[in-house]
């Protein structure tokens, strides 16, 4: 979701006439966009603001702000910390950057003294990055559909930084799926939270799988559509039966998971069980049964014993994912885990997150040997860094293909049968 609100906000200063500088030297604005998901990804946003303080003395008129997630989460702080900052942005204000930065402008002139903004206010307000155009991909595009969460899930910063859940009105997003179809784009990847509980507080009654019937009647031009994230509470069988019926929708699932221990999943506050996980899978895959999976685990949370541990490794098994994003816990400031006791020890987690990548990776291997002598279709993205005769693109379950052509075929759906598999990636040649 980041990545699209980078987009929307280039795409806000372009229209106002600015243009993208190849570096940060020689810049008359830096924005940093950020995500407070991981503490990691925190502590090396405050490590760079230091590049930043060099930058300003070397160009007192630069503008640098910060926005996103961590802006939300740390406010005005940034200021006292990091005097270089101009702007404090958070995701709900990402509309108001070209005129706070005039207004920044414009405060300076004729004085020396400090001139920032701090935008933080409007958190739970309409989504507000409509009818942005500008695009960092030709084949491929990002749409948010929706932002903020009504769950409450232990471990989770977002419901702080991105507030409950709001969803983006239909004509709205219809508008902008519509444009990208009359432009040739070939991927259409709607964004969201928890997508699957579109809908809420709009006026119109429509749910994600009513979303999901708009867009393949207005758009039929449009190859592939696929979405991210999902709640597994809020995966229904009008969703299955939309991925089973609806050309355009993808036959991938990303379902997060997070432990396979019902008193784990408890104290994560994720309100599903194993049990009931594993049934939507099943039903998952009578909708679609060529479909991929994927997921997310955490390894090491409060409390968790060498039994729950096993649960979730069982879970893994009998699920059978094509892959998964396996995290070690570590506590988050400002989420109600804080509370718990951090009781696993450093080593105990790294085990466990080496058992559970090595299963994980053999159950995916498995699956992707199944692959070998099927054609599937690939949208390929670009030519491999280490060869430029070779291409490299993504099935409709997402899986990576690497496939050689004697022609640039970027951009281009070609039917590629499968002739081999490197860890994660699938082997192919193009079928003439
Ligand atoms: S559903 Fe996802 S975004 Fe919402 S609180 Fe849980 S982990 Fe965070």
């Amino acid at each position: 979701m980041n990545e699209r609100d980078s987009e929307a906000v280039s795409g806000l200063l372009l229209e106002k006439g600015y243009t993208q500088t190849p570096s940060m030297d020689g810049a008359d604005v830096i924005l940093v966009n950020t995500c407070s998901v991981r503490d990691h990804a925190e502590q090396k946003v405050f490590g760079r603001l230091g590049h930043f303080k060099k930058l300003k003395e070397e160009n007192p008129r630069l503008v640098i702000g910060i926005i996103g997630c961590m802006a939300q989460e740390h406010g005005g702080n940034f200021f006292k910390r990091n005097p270089e900052i101009d702007l404090v942005c958070g995701p709900g204000n990402l509309n108001q950057i070209p005129d706070l930065i005039d207004e920044i402008k414009t405060a300076r002139v004729g004085t020396k003294a400090r001139a920032s903004r701090l935008a933080v206010d409007k958190l739970n307000d309409e989504y507000g990055l409509d009818n942005v155009r500008y695009r960092s991909d030709k084949t491929k595009a990002l749409v948010t559909i929706m932002t903020g969460c009504d769950h409450r899930c232990t471990y989770c910063i977002v419901p702080y930084t991105r507030g409950d859940e709001r969803s983006r009105r239909p004509e709205s997003i219809l508008r902008e799926i519509k444009d990208l179809d009359a432009r040739g784009f070939k991927d259409v990847m709607l964004l969201g939270q928890n997508v699957n509980s579109y809908g809420k507080g709009l006026e119109e009654k429509i749910d994600f799988a009513g979303l999901l019937e708009k867009i393949q009647e207005a758009a039929p031009g449009i190859p592939r559509l696929r979405f991210i994230t999902s709640h597994p509470k809020d995966a229904h069988t009008r969703l299955f039966q939309a991925m089973r019926d609806l050309p355009m929708v993808c036959e991938h699932l990303h379902l997060p998971v997070q432990s396979g221990s019902d008193l784990v999943l408890r104290r994560m506050k994720r309100e599903h069980t194993a049990d009931w996980y594993l049934k939507q899978v099943e039903e998952y895959r009578r909708a679609a049964p060529e479909g991929t999976l994927t997921t997310d685990l955490i390894v090491g949370f409060p409390g968790e014993t060498d039994k729950d541990f096993l649960g979730t490794m069982s879970l893994v098994e009998k699920a059978q994912f094509d892959s998964a994003f396996i995290f070690q816990y570590s506590p988050r400031p400002g989420t109600p885990a804080m509370k718990l006791r951090d009781d696993i020890p450093r080593e105990e987690k790294a085990r466990r997150h080496q058992a559970l990548l090595s299963l994980q990776r053999s159950v995916g291997l498995k699956k992707n040997q199944s692959m070998i002598g099927k054609t599937v279709e690939v949208l390929f993205e670009s030519r491999t860094r280490k060869d430029g005769a070779r291409f490299v693109g993504r099935t409709r379950g997402y899986k990576r293909v690497v496939g050689g052509a004697g022609r640039d075929v970027t951009g281009k759906l070609l039917s590629v049968r499968i002739t081999g598999v490197a860890d994660e990636t699938l082997l192919g040649e193009i079928v003439p």
